[in-house]
């Protein structure tokens, strides 16, 4: 009777390390990245990406830079150069929504967390100068220690969140508001409480929906709008395919109610793929190798991706990770070409799609 038990045990364990070794990591290539920022050790952590409104290939990355003394918003090109920066705070985490009237203009709205002073800065795209413009009606204070931050657009009224969490497991969500001055301040709507510590976070503007990483348990899932109500599904769990932390999240739009979830595993260096639909059936996992000239992505933050032609250099479009140790300098961003992610898959991925998240 030993013998069996025994023998079952073992059996289990053979299968269980042969289910996590079974595993397929994809590898790719990046093809570009961003300059070094400016400060040292851990201070680069999310980006977003800009669509430009008549020329995508000047589109932008905008990263953030959370060191204490020189931290802000830093914009790079297509080609990762630095060209504007903002010295605001400890930016932490960065997002993007298009549309947003304020005083009669149509604007494309930034926001990030600062966490020295607990407040939401905002900011407008200026396409013409190629700047970002601060437009928070003063200091926009927030309820909790704000870590992460993502945005929300419900696309039936038109109204645009931003949502932020802080190492607790609090969750804030706040609806911004025209003052009626030119500036836009934040209005709370709704909280939700969770049991550690969050971050990552991001919206589905289509589908209504808000994914979480709670950093030491797994992805959850709410309901975007706030009488959506409190009770979230958790998507996936540290384990098989995530890694502790879970890091940053981003939604592939392939169509109106199709794509793809991305999820940073920070602990195994590789980012989960799951169906945008449904019940986020998972798909797969890769990671980002030491290619000839740009270095490989490790310790991943935040990652954004986008689906739309940004010019020669990105017909499909692409995905963008922090990099937690950089060959030469600083933190860095890098830059992968969608469909180097597409391909490595069987199937592939969806790509040269025409879904357009300026739509909206
Ligand atoms: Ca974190
Ligand atoms: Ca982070
Ligand atoms: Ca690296
Ligand atoms: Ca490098």
């Amino acid at each position: 009777m030993f013998k069996i038990i025994l023998s079952l045990l073992i059996l289990s364990l053979i299968s269980c390390t042969n289910k996590d070794s079974n595993i397929q990591i994809n590898k790719v290539f990046a093809s570009v990245e961003t300059e070094p920022v400016e400060s040292p050790g851990d201070s680069a952590d999310d980006p977003c990406i800009w669509v430009h409104p008549s020329d995508p290939s000047l589109s932008w990355i905008i990263g953030t830079d959370k060191d204490e003394t020189s931290a802000g918003l830093r914009v790079y090109d297509l080609g990762g150069v630095e060209i504007f920066k903002t010295e605001n705070g400890k930016m932490n985490n960065v997002d993007i929504r298009y549309g947003f009237e304020l005083g009669g203009e149509i604007i494309d709205i930034v926001t990030a967390g600062e966490r020295l002073s607990n407040t939401l800065a905002i900011f407008k795209v200026d396409p013409e100068k190629r700047t970002l413009m601060d437009i928070a009606a003063g200091q926009v204070s927030l309820g909790i220690k704000v870590y992460g931050s993502c945005m929300y657009k419900n696309i039936n009224t038109n109204e645009i969140y931003a949502i932020v969490n802080d190492k607790n497991g609090n969750v804030e969500q706040y609806l911004l508001v025209d003052n009626g001055q030119g500036l836009v301040n934040a209005t709370l709507v709704r909280t939700l409480k969770l049991s550690s510590q969050l971050e990552g976070c991001v919206a589905d503007d289509i589908l209504g929906n808000l994914y979480i990483g709670e950093e030491e348990k797994g992805i959850w899932k709410f309901g975007a709008n706030p009488d959506d109500g409190d009770n979230g599904v958790l998507v996936d769990e540290l384990g098989t395919h995530l890694t502790a932390d879970v890091e940053g999240l981003t939604l592939y739009y392939s169509g109106d109610s199709t794509g793809y979830l991305l999820a940073s595993s920070q602990g195994n260096n590789t980012y989960a793929i799951y169906k945008r639909e449904g019940d986020n059936q998972y798909i797969g996992q890769f990671s980002i190798a030491d290619g000839k000239v740009i270095d490989g992505v490790t310790d991943t933050d935040g990652i954004d991706v986008c689906n739309l032609n940004l010019g020669s250099q990105f017909p499909n479009g692409f995905f963008v990770a922090q990099d937690g140790v950089n060959d030469v300098g600083n933190q860095s961003f890098k830059v992968v070409p969608w469909e180097n992610i597409a391909i490595s898959f069987k199937p592939p991925l969806k790509m040269n799609n025409t879904w357009n998240c300026r739509q909206y």
